[in-house]
């Protein structure tokens, strides 16, 4: 359940079990053990985990114990016993923090004894996954504690992942076939500055470029504080590394950022902005914003509406704020009210679209690289150009080539957030 990077501790949950022995089985019914990962980033994210744990806990396999239910990830990390008073049905809970323990705790439950684990949990196993694009984290935690985000309580301090383990991860990853590596984490533009020597997301980006020059490399969740002189010229001078930039920066109005517990304000996003696209004018840059902050006048409202229609980005998320038990923002005075917090959200996804599609229309005519990624239900050939991140930008529809090649094309239609393009002979 949830983002893309549990989507990773999913896979390299799999990738441990099968490792040791255990196939997965695409009918879950049929399953041994069945393994929810959950999210409880918001409300919502909660309830669609809560709603899948009890659809597996009514498979006839679970009901009558001859199968076995395993919750792991934010949940159990966010809710500890409690949860295990509350949902009885499952024989075991696995927080984030004892994922790479998976093996130990599935044998545990199903009674299997082994001589020796210790060759099942040391770091640096293989992975055998593949696909054409693949997400790697470069560290999990985030000491921010934004004031209306339960991630720091849920996945604990920021902790870099040493490079020579992401190197061997993407290593793997390209032999197995991947032609675009996307780096993620909660706070990526942090990365090695907890190390005893440290280092930045720079360097890592430079040195992975270098290593792997046939693949693409992309970074999503760079906070502004981390969108450095340093990274902005990384991207600059290498082919490989895509220029986008994937800045949350949540809102403009610096009382509301203050409230938030979080950085600078609308003119020094603007200027950052400005910084980016004067190094790299083809840069394409994402950002996520929440709608309906506790305490957000009509007046820091209009303020963000015209921040959107300033700073002219490409690709805008928008978010409304969820009340989340635990964090410092639900205790906040000026709770607003939730249909204007959808109303508000309505407006600026609105306004987002009239910023944004234009600039992708803009488009036309460019000619640009595409990773040929798959093909529609329809038999329509789609894939990404490096303006397009995964699971969030759209696509761009192609002809005449094969899945995992990256072919040339120029675009000749766009529609919204995907676009068309014929191949450049
Ligand atoms: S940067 Fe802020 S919003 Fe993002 S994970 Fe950390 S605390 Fe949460």
């Amino acid at each position: 359940m949830g983002c893309a990077k549990n989507e990773v501790d999913s896979e390299h949950m799999t990738a441990r079990l099968v490792e040791a022995g255990y196939e997965v089985v695409d009918d879950p019914e049929t399953a041994d053990v069945v393994i929810v990962n959950t999210c409880t980033f918001i409300q919502a994210a909660t309830e669609e985990s809560i709603d899948a744990i009890l659809e597996v806990a009514g498979y006839d396999s679970i009901s009558s114990g001859s199968a076995h239910l395993v919750v792991a990830g934010c949940m159990p990390a966010r809710y500890g016993d409690d949860l295990a008073d509350e949902l009885t049905e499952a024989s075991c809970f696995v927080p984030c923090s004892k994922e790479d323990s998976i093996v130990t705790i599935v044998d545990d439950v199903l009674g299997i004894e082994r001589d020796d684990y210790s060759s099942l949990d040391i770091p640096g196993y293989k992975l055998k996954r593949s696909g054409l694009s693949a997400y790697v984290k470069i560290s999990d935690g985030c000491d921010r504690f934004c004031a209306y985000c339960t991630i720091p309580y849920i996945r604990g301090r920021y902790h870099s992942f040493p490079e020579d383990e992401i190197t061997a991860e993407v290593r793997g990853l390209v032999e197995a076939g991947a032609r675009e590596i996307v780096l993620i984490a909660q706070d990526t533009g942090r990365w090695g500055q907890d190390f005893a020597e440290p280092s930045t997301l720079a360097n890592l980006m430079g040195n992975l470029a270098e290593q792997f020059p046939e693949t693409w490399f992309r970074v999503m969740y760079i906070q502004p504080e981390g969108v450095t002189d340093g990274l902005i010229e990384v991207v600059a001078t290498h082919d490989n590394i895509c220029s986008y930039f994937d800045i949350p920066l949540q809102h403009s109005n610096r009382e509301i950022l203050r409230s938030m517990n979080r950085k600078g304000d609308g003119d020094e996003f603007l200027a950052l902005i400005e910084k980016i696209r004067q190094r790299i004018p083809e840069a394409t840059l994402r950002t996520t914003l929440i709608a309906g902050y506790p305490g957000e006048s009509d007046e820091q409202f209009e303020e963000l509406c015209e921040f959107i229609e300033d700073a002219d980005l490409d690709y805008i998320g928008v978010f409304a704020y969820s009340r989340e038990e635990g964090t410092r923002a639900y205790k906040l005075d000026g709770q607003i009210d939730e249909d204007e917090k959808l109303a508000r959200t309505q407006r600026l996804r609105d306004l987002a679209d009239d910023v944004c599609a234009p600039r992708i229309a803009g488009r036309l005519g460019q000619e640009m690289d595409v990773l040929v990624c798959g093909v529609e239900e329809d038999g329509q050939l789609f894939g990404r150009a490096m303006c397009q991140a995964p699971d969030v930008d759209g696509v761009t529809y192609v002809h005449d080539c094969q899945v995992g090649e990256i072919v040339r094309v120029v675009i000749d239609d766009v529609l919204l957030y995907e676009m068309e393009g014929s191949i450049v002979r």
